[in-house]
């Protein structure tokens, strides 16, 4: 199965699209931490990828675009994959051709998101309060448009975020009837 995974930042995307994957025997992989790998490189596209995320800001969308198939292309997701952090925009939802099985959509509210960002006990270098702001400034600008692609296609699967790790993962199990 072909998954993508959308929440705002702290909706539990990585822990549910680990146990996802786990539980269909398919790899999980993020484009945060692909980009997070890329801006550790000590190369120009390393460099800039690091002061875009370190503001929160997006990668441009042709580069994310290049970066993602060409991982996607490695014998691994073949079978299929939880893919967590894209499409972020509408541009590159509508340049994304695979076949995708389905859209999960983590709902929670911003001040859920905030909340438990701030209680986690190992901050990243690109979770500054400034940095998650703008991620979930440009959540509600830009991957708006991007849900109602989905939505559009029958493929979005909205799941209530605010429940426990266990019940939000019975709930996908559920409605994807696996
Ligand atoms: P995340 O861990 O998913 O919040 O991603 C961390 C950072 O990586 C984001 O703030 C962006 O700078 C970058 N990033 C991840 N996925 C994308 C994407 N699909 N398009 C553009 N930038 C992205």
């Amino acid at each position: 199965m072909k998954i993508i995974i959308i929440g705002i930042q702290g909706s539990g995307k990585s822990t549910q699209g680990k146990l996802l994957g786990e539980k269909l025997q398919i790899p999980y992989l993020s484009t945060g931490h692909i980009f997070r790998v890329l801006s550790k490189e000590n190369t120009p596209l390393g460099k800039q990828i690091k002061v875009l995320m370190n503001a929160g800001f997006l990668i441009p969308d042709e580069k994310t675009l290049k970066i993602v198939e060409e991982y996607l292309a490695r014998p691994e997701y073949k079978d299929g994959y939880v893919l967590d952090g894209f499409p972020r925009t509408l541009a590159q939802a509508e340049k994304f051709h695979q076949d995708l099985d389905k859209v999960i959509l983590l709902k929670i509210s911003d001040k859920e998101a905030l909340w438990r960002i701030s209680g986690r006990e190992e901050i990243r270098e690109d979770e500054t309060l400034m940095a998650i702001r703008k991620r979930i400034e440009l959540f509600n600008k830009f991957t708006q448009p991007v849900l109602d692609y989905y939505r559009e296609k029958n493929l979005l699967l909205e799941v209530d975020g605010e429940q426990t790790i266990e019940q939000i993962h019975k709930e996908i199990v559920e409605k994807l009837h696996i």
